[in-house]
């Protein structure tokens, strides 16, 4: 949803208890029982995530986990990417202990190819087309790997509470208040996405002033060295990688730019509303002619004449002619100029 829709949405929600005749006193009233039937879809929904079944269209396991937590709405996502998941060639790319690299592409589609990296111990991964990160739910690439690996349940830490039957109730804020010691050890989606946390809040303060950036990103360039000498000593087999990394580092300092650290995606490109711009085919694209416009295009229709002179595309009153062919007889096929 993006942020025409949002306000859209709002709008369209209100229009029907409010408009522009509506006084203040019976906003009040009405605005009341708008939020009450919001309240009462939501409770309706909550009735049917709860108690009515949903349809499995695979039967796996997987399929009977997410039916169980997930609510409705996002059920039918998940099932989506999970029968998708069905139709996706895995490569292995490398294997380092439980962690593996696949790299998982579609058999219809050559756009649909992800690098999904995963430690089979924890069951923690990450696919480079981060779904998770921008919706929270698993891919269909992630979940190609979890077939053929027979990871049969979601794991804990890729279900949302937001998006479980029980989302609405409890302040999941507080309780999903991430503490260091426990979940951002465990999970590595989790430790990525807090410290994107971090870094957001810190290139707000560096829009603020220029002091502001000089220290963030002074101290940003001593952590980002400090990091990478530790992956050095920790990690002798990707020495090579790392000083290809260094020297990269090394080369962006000479040309006094700030050492890029995130790796940011490409935003999902959501469908706008009405007709698009260029197109599809110029039968689509152009505006429907009037019955006039066709008669003329085919000849049916006589040209008007001039009264005046007899000429075509004006009439008597605009005629340049007029004071000296005042008196010039009128053709056959000229009609009257009203
Ligand atoms: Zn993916
Ligand atoms: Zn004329």
């Amino acid at each position: 949803m993006n942020t025409t829709q949002r306000s859209e949405s709002i709008n369209s929600f209100f229009d029907s208890f409010v408009d522009s005749t509506t006084t203040l006193k019976q906003f009040v009233v009405r605005y009341e029982k708008a939020l009450d039937s919001r309240r009462e879809k939501e409770r309706r929904e909550d009735f049917e995530s709860r108690h009515k079944s949903r349809i499995l269209r695979i039967g796996s396991k997987m399929e009977h986990h997410g039916a169980l937590v997930y609510t409705k709405t996002i059920f039918n996502l998940f099932q989506d990417e999970l029968v998708k998941s069905n139709q996706f060639i895995k490569e292995k790319v490398s294997k380092d202990g439980s962690c593996y690299e696949y790299k998982v592409s579609s058999c219809f589609d050559s756009r649909d190819s992800f690098v999904v990296r995963i430690d089979l111990s924890s069951k923690v991964g990450t696919c480079q087309c981060n779904l998770f990160e921008f919706k929270g739910i698993l891919c269909r690439h992630i979940l190609a790997i979890f077939h053929i690996k027979n990871v049969v349940e979601i794991p804990k830490h890729f279900i949302l509470k937001r998006w479980t039957k029980e989302g609405n109730k409890g302040n999941g804020v507080f309780e999903n208040k991430p503490s260091v010691e426990d979940d951002h050890e465990k999970s590595a989606t989790a430790r990525c996405l807090h410290v994107c946390r971090f870094i957001n809040q810190l290139s707000s303060f560096a829009e603020k002033s220029e002091e502001q950036y000089k220290v963030i990103v002074g101290d940003l360039d001593q952590i980002f060295k400090k990091v990478l000498s530790m992956e050095e000593d920790n990690n002798s087999s990707q020495k090579q990688i790392s000083e290809v990394n260094h020297d990269a580092l090394e080369n962006q300092q000479n040309h006094s730019d700030p050492p890029l650290l995130l790796n940011i995606g490409d935003p999902h490109i959501s469908q706008t509303k009405g007709r698009k711009k260029g197109g599809r085919g110029e039968s689509q694209n152009s505006r429907f002619k009037s019955g006039l416009e066709i008669a003329l295009a085919h000849g049916t229709v006589k040209k008007r004449t001039c009264h005046g002179c007899g000429g075509y595309g004006h009439n008597k009153r605009s005629c340049k002619g007029k004071e000296k062919s005042t008196n010039t007889p009128t053709f056959g096929n000229t009609e009257e100029e009203v």
